[in-house]
């Protein structure tokens, strides 16, 4: 085949979480599982209501454009943006067109052309020849991000679209879970020959409703673009949808161009003017910015130099990573020597342990019983060889279950190691004996047969021998 260039422009939406809905005071509540509960003649779009706006939504907007480095516009403005189907009863959509909130702004190498605030539909539930409607979630704030078409491949896409996720949630103002509705994504896609100055026509993808679809679709439609053109044929301005179970996309319907929305200023809300402190107070909004995904990234790496994986991993949670700082610090408080082996058990075991566990409870790092101190007090017990790896982890169960200390566990559970060498000695004898095979590969060389060895006995002791000794004697008596 030959070269193409492909152009990617996305356009994600997010439900924000304020506690009321966008226009009226309907409580916005993701959990609320009854239908149609939270409404009111505003959101049912009843003639003759009149829409207010929440403050809080709009603070959450400028928020994100702040986080991005967007420019705040002076003066902005909703428009009503008219089309009719079932989820929408007013016949049009409260969103914002011509004056956005935000305007410009930058997020991992891509630019932003504007992030406006609308509001969401109700959810249409589909049962065999009939629907119903759920109200529920129409007039719940939703904001709209779109990129400037710049994005050159499906992956870059996708890791966009990732740490647009993980900037709202650093943000707190979304929970942006793809899998359930609270952010989606669409795509702008067109694939021309390279080195051609104009893009392609563009498609519109929809229906796209994870991360692992946002990369399939893609990948899928620029093979699909790209086949269409190295044949000599023409690529049709539409929207399409990804159908997840065929792995492809599919026609859709034409592309709708803006005219066709009828959009106009929303003649029941005031223009807003966003000048004066008293209104928004924009100095305040920036100060009560947290450190966000991109430069905390960074500092980890400069301050913790660990795996870029385990980075990841604790960026990847606001509350991990401050957990694993506030563990770091409290380590380094009480052990000096040995910081990077310190601090590299902290990511151990917070990133796998701790974080298996909160998964099988189904906790967040947040609820977890086990403070920062206590998970500390525990990565010098398991630095200095007072616990094996074995024994920290049954501690640590127990520090996240009860908030104990981990020497108050070592005592109550009489986890205290065996340092014993008589003791751990005739231990080493009954596992030599039972392992007279490993024995005779290690005497021929083959060290990880020493190390199945320490396991045994370990096991046998139930994890309370120093492994440190149990070596020592091993090799003491194998060797003799
Ligand atoms: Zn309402």
């Amino acid at each position: 085949m030959s070269q193409y260039k492909t152009t990617i422009g996305l356009e994600i939406h997010a439900e924000l979480k304020t506690r009321t809905k966008m226009f009226c005071s309907c409580l916005n509540d993701f959990l609320e599982t009854r239908p149609n509960v939270n409404v009111c003649p505003v959101c049912l779009g009843h003639p003759g209501v009149m829409p207010t706006i929440n403050r809080k939504a709009i603070e959450e907007v400028i928020k994100l454009g702040l986080a991005l480095g967007g420019e705040i516009l002076n003066h902005s403005r909703f428009d009503r943006k008219s089309y009719f189907y079932p989820d929408l009863p007013k016949g049009y959509q409260i969103s914002q067109y011509e004056l956005p909130l935000v305007k410009g702004g930058e997020l991992s190498g891509v630019q932003v052309r504007r992030i406006h605030l609308e509001e969401d539909t109700a959810r249409l539930l589909h049962e065999g020849n009939h629907s119903l409607v759920d109200f529920n979630r129409a007039g719940v704030p939703l904001i709209e991000l779109v990129t400037e078409p710049v994005i050159d491949s499906a992956l870059k896409a996708l890791e966009f679209g990732k740490e647009v996720q993980l900037i709202l949630r650093y943000l707190d103002i979304s929970d942006a879970d793809m899998e359930k509705g609270q952010m989606r994504v669409e795509a702008n896609v067109s694939v021309a020959p390279a080195g051609h100055e104009e893009l392609g026509t563009k498609v519109e993808l929809k229906n796209i409703n994870s991360f692992r679809a946002v990369k399939n679709a893609l990948v899928h439609e620029i093979e699909r673009q790209k086949e269409l053109l190295e044949k000599g044929e023409k690529v049709i301005q539409e929207t399409r949808g990804w159908n997840e179970v065929k792995g492809i996309t599919v026609s859709q319907r034409g592309k709708e161009e803006a005219h066709d929305y009828r959009y106009l200023p929303e003649p029941d809300l005031p223009p807003m003017e966003l000048t004066t402190p008293e209104v928004i107070n924009l100095e305040e909004l920036r100060r009560s910015l947290p450190e966000l995904p991109e430069a905390k990234r960074e500092r980890f790496k400069q301050e913790f130099n660990l795996p870029e994986k385990q980075t990841d991993v604790l960026i990847g949670d606001r509350y991990l990573a401050e957990y694993f700082e506030e563990a770091v610090s409290e380590f380094l408080a009480l052990e000096e020597n040995g910081k990077s082996k310190g601090i590299q058990l902290v990511a151990n075991y917070l990133t796998s342990d701790l974080v298996g566990l909160l998964k099988e409870s189904g906790a967040r790092i947040q609820d977890t019983k086990a403070t920062p101190e206590n998970f500390a007090e525990l990565v010098v017990l398991i630095l200095k060889g007072d616990v094996s790896s074995r024994i920290a982890k049954v501690i640590l169960r127990e520090m996240a279950a009860t908030g104990m200390d981990p020497n108050e566990i070592i005592g109550e559970k009489g986890l205290t190691q065996i340092s014993d060498e008589s003791e751990i000695t005739n231990t080493v004898e009954k596992i030599i004996n039972e392992n007279r095979d490993a024995v005779e590969s290690y005497k021929e060389g083959k060290t990880n047969s020493l190390q199945f060895l320490v396991g045994q006995v370990m096991a046998e002791a139930k994890g309370r021998a120093n492994p440190q000794i149990v070596q020592e004697i091993l090799k003491k008596i194998i060797e003799k």
